[in-house]
């Protein structure tokens, strides 16, 4: 069997991310893969009826919550060992980012947990539904339960 060579694990820094992480970083070992983190700071534009989108202000939304997020995935990728530049913070939409990312980088397996953030009301979340629709590699979507 051809092992997988470089491995995408997206995280949205949520409950079920500790586990998603291990089968990302299991994985990885046993195909001796590179290992990549991803998460997506989804950005809102803050749009005013009688002004139009306040600019300076989602902006400095934006890079507070890149911050944040850099942090976050700094605890995680030192607790899984993986090189600081393999470490990705994007803006934009998960789903689209998590796509773009795995071409660009030619993933050839990218790494969700089935469901997210917002909980486990669907049978798969919007966002691991969306990456197997559109990605070109392979997809592992982790089971989370509540
Ligand atoms: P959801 O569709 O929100 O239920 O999320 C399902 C999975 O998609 C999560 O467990 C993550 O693996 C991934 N995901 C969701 N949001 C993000 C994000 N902002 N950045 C990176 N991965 C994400």
């Amino acid at each position: 069997m051809k092992g997988y060579r470089h491995i995408l694990m997206a995280t949205d820094f949520s409950e079920g991310a500790p586990l998603v992480g291990q089968r990302a970083f299991t994985l990885a070992q046993l195909h001796q893969a590179r290992l990549t983190l991803l998460h997506v700071v989804e950005s809102f534009p803050i749009v005013d009826s009688t002004y139009g989108p306040i600019m300076p202000f989602e902006i400095d939304l934006t890079e507070q919550m890149v911050a944040a997020a850099r942090e976050r995935m700094n605890v995680l990728g030192d607790q899984w060992s993986v090189p600081a530049e393999q470490r990705l913070i994007e803006v934009g939409s998960p789903k689209v980012e998590i796509v773009r990312v795995a071409e660009e980088r030619e993933v050839d397996l990218i790494i969700v947990g089935s469901h997210g953030r917002h909980g486990v009301g669907l049978l798969l979340g919007s966002t691991a539904s969306s990456v197997i629709h559109h990605a070109r590699c392979d997809v592992l979507a982790v089971r989370l339960t509540e």
